[in-house]
């Protein structure tokens, strides 16, 4: 997974994964609810009275969360009974106005709790969550299951032509309508209880899978005694390997599996029995038919997930769930990946012929299979593009890349200026805190960053937003990136790799959707979009990081202030490029192999996984013995486990806009601030305020089209390999 971005989504996530677990008992928790320990003393109880409402970090206790949550809740579903019950006929004014200021008390402390217990959790925090997330479900169910509120909804809907609205009030219209009934609001009262049903099952069947998936991996490590069968590891991996099995009491050593089919030290071990042995663990690690065995419960979460798409009247699961996405059909997702198979496995064929030689060169006497490929990758990205990631880090400095890079970026695109503000609470000590003012001095928002790794932190990188961007309630954004950059020694300057500086622009991009927000409604404000969306500006700011005039304001040596040596600045624009047949056509099979799953009609048996995930990558072209999918269907979490089902092309997506997107930059003289306030002003200040295609297509003049794709990423017909 491509772990940024994903945080604001943290809430939704949550909720689908419990979505209907509790709603039977819906009624008798809530009432039951007493306030008793939520009152003036709590800072969640009123707004912040700091700049921008900026969460009072010095005064929030982890016991202050729970109550706020909860009274939150309860606020939240009198202010909704009381549009529910209004007896006046249903305006924007009395129906959809208060329904966008209602729950702002279980905002705020919705809004601070996702983030801090993703990025400075302990077990209170952890246990608040777990408490909570099927109670944040039931909530969200009561609220989009509620006939008479939903009679209101409808009632305006219908007369939406009528009532001379502007843009935004009328997307709102259509916008909260379509999620109502994509919710299932527009079912009998009976279909509502098949539905729930359905949800029900579907969470515990989820549920299901995650915990066999935990103990599948956990169950999959590879196990040695034999020091030799690690030849290849660092003294410090081989360690790592030791602890690991002296942390489960076994003797010898211990490979612990990561998530995905590629196991990182597969990069390094030079053992070819022992690469063949790792992988096959992954490979097969919940199909061995025992008690973890993941198959059965993917094709009965497939075959239910068809018969509640059925029940919402649509063809099948994918159809129901991109409705809503940029995307809108599995037909256009579909086409889109089509389209790049050709590419991307033609490439991979170049790659593989590359490590072929390698192997021949060195006598390998076999064949390339995908155990051996990271191994002899590495080889191949050594000899063509030697590159040092110890020689380069002296030049990215952190605070110089923060001001020199990613702000001088914004300030030459945008015009916006940033001011470090030492009067706001921190949760840590590390985070800083910046104002960010428009060209002509207003004030814009505040963000806060929170770079280095710490234990309590989950890993990764993300962006998420403590207040949102509102007109209608009088709110200006304050957002926050997080990381996990390697903290230096005390006295030490921050040193980062490559992919370090790109993830920072990578965030800053999210933070600049969230940060030019200009939007009248909370719900459509800033990165409030769809999947298939959210990492477009995100992957688009990736590109200032390498863009040369940015580039050369931010590499300096961090001692002497040189600009980094044209030749390594070459060299890490080259090996950009590396390996993105791989990449892409891993990534391409398992967001088919998610499609073909959701595209199965409710009528279609139960299927069987091994057979059913040979056909469909035949069928996609993807059937590649060297090039496994990224997840195998028995342990794809992501469609699953969590919210990714029929979603898995979101990365690949974003991918292409961020890349037509910059194409548009390059064709239009680049790095200028007429171009970035044109972008500001068409996508990055409008959240979710328009249909997004047309919003894009109404930016770039046409719609998007993967050949600059193709042409960055090296995979257009005779790019550079
Ligand atoms: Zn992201």
């Amino acid at each position: 997974m491509h772990a940024s971005g994903l945080a604001h989504y943290t809430v939704n996530m949550q909720t689908l994964v419990f979505v209907a677990a509790v709603v039977a008992g819906l009624s008798t928790l809530f009432t039951s609810l007493s306030r008793a320990d939520f009152g003036p003393d709590n800072p969640f109880f009123h707004p912040s009275s700091l700049p921008f409402q900026a969460p009072p970090f010095d005064k929030i206790k982890d016991q202050d969360y729970q109550p706020a949550i909860e009274a939150g809740m309860a606020e939240q579903l009198e202010e909704i009974q009381a549009i529910a019950k209004n007896p006046a006929p249903p305006t924007l004014e009395n129906t959809l106005i208060p329904w966008e200021r209602s729950g702002q008390l279980l905002r705020r402390a919705q809004g601070t709790f996702s983030a801090v217990v993703g990025a400075n959790s302990d077990p209170t925090l952890l246990q608040i969550r777990s408490i909570e997330a099927p109670k944040l479900a039931a909530h969200r169910d009561a609220i989009y299951l509620d006939a008479k509120l939903f009679a209101r909804l409808e009632a305006i809907y219908q007369q939406r032509k009528s009532l001379n609205l502007d843009p935004e009030s009328l997307r709102l219209v259509e916008y909260t309508y379509d999620e109502f009934v994509h919710a299932g609001a527009k079912l009998s009262d009976a279909d509502k209880a098949e539905l729930k049903k359905l949800n029900e099952e579907l969470a515990s069947l989820s549920n299901t899978f995650s915990t066999r998936l935990l103990a599948a991996t956990k169950d999959g490590a590879y196990v040695t005694a034999d020091k030799g069968a690690l030849a290849g590891l660092t003294d410090a991996e081989i360690n790592a390997a030791g602890e690991a099995a002296k942390g489960r009491k076994e003797e010898g050593f211990v490979i612990p599996l990561q998530n995905t089919t590629q196991q990182p030290d597969l990069v390094s071990l030079s053992n070819r029995a022992t690469r063949e042995t790792l992988f096959t663990n992954s490979w097969n690690r919940a199909e061995h038919g025992d008690a973890n065995d993941t198959r059965e419960t993917i094709a009965k979460i497939a075959q239910l997930r068809a018969q509640k798409a059925k029940l919402l009247g649509y063809p099948n699961f994918a159809a129901w769930k991109i409705e809503d996405q940029m995307a809108k059909t599995p037909e256009a997702a579909l086409r889109f990946m089509d389209a790049l198979v050709p590419a991307a496995t033609s490439r991979a064929a170049g790659e593989a012929q590359d490590i072929q030689a390698v192997i021949d060169r060195q006598n390998g006497g076999f064949k390339l299979q995908p155990w051996d490929w990271e191994f002899y990758a590495e080889q191949v990205r050594k000899a063509k593009y030697d590159l040092d990631e110890e020689q380069v880090k002296p030049y990215f400095e952190l605070n110089n890349i923060l001001q020199n890079g990613v702000f001088y970026a914004a300030t030459q695109l945008y015009g916006i200026t940033f001011k470090e503000r030492k009067d706001l609470p921190v949760y840590d000590s590390h985070m800083r805190v910046f104002e960010v003012f428009n060209a002509g001095g207003s004030s814009l928002a505040l963000f806060y960053c929170d770079y280095f790794k710490r234990d309590n932190k989950q890993g990764g990188a993300w962006m998420n937003s403590y207040v949102d961007q509102s007109k209608l309630l009088g709110t200006k954004p304050v957002v926050v990136n997080v990381a996990n950059f390697a903290m230096p020694a005390p006295g030490e300057p921050a040193l980062l790799t490559s992919d370090d500086v790109r993830t920072m622009f990578h965030e800053f991009g999210h933070a600049l959707h969230g940060m030019f927000a200009n939007s009248q409604y909370p719900s459509l404000s800033g990165t409030s979009t769809a999947r298939d969306f959210v990492e477009f500006p995100s992957q688009f700011n990736e590109y200032w990081a390498t863009y040369p005039a940015v580039f050369k304001n931010y590499a300096k040596h961090y001692k002497t202030g040189a600009p980094m040596p044209a030749e390594l600045m070459e060299k890490i624009k080259k090996a950009d490029k590396f390996n993105k047949g791989y990449d892409i056509t891993e990534l391409l099979a398992a967001a088919e192999l998610d499609m073909k799953w959701h595209t199965l009609a409710a009528s279609a048996p139960l299927q069987n996984p091994d057979s059913f995930e040979t056909e469909a990558l035949q069928q996609t072209h993807l059937a590649i013995p060297y090039v496994p999918p990224r997840y195998r269907s028995s342990y794809f979490a992501h469609i699953w486990g969590s919210g990714y089902s029929a979603g898995y092309y979101a990365y690949l997506w974003t991918q292409m806009l961020a890349d037509d997107a910059f194409q548009w930059f390059e064709d239009h003289g680049g790095l200028t601030r007429a171009n970035g306030d044109r972008l500001r002003e068409m996508i990055l200040s409008r959240g979710n305020t328009e249909e997004l295609e047309q919003l894009y297509v109404a930016w770039r003049g046409a719609k998007p089209s993967i050949e600059p794709m193709l042409k960055y990423r090296g995979l257009a017909p005779g790019g550079s390999k």
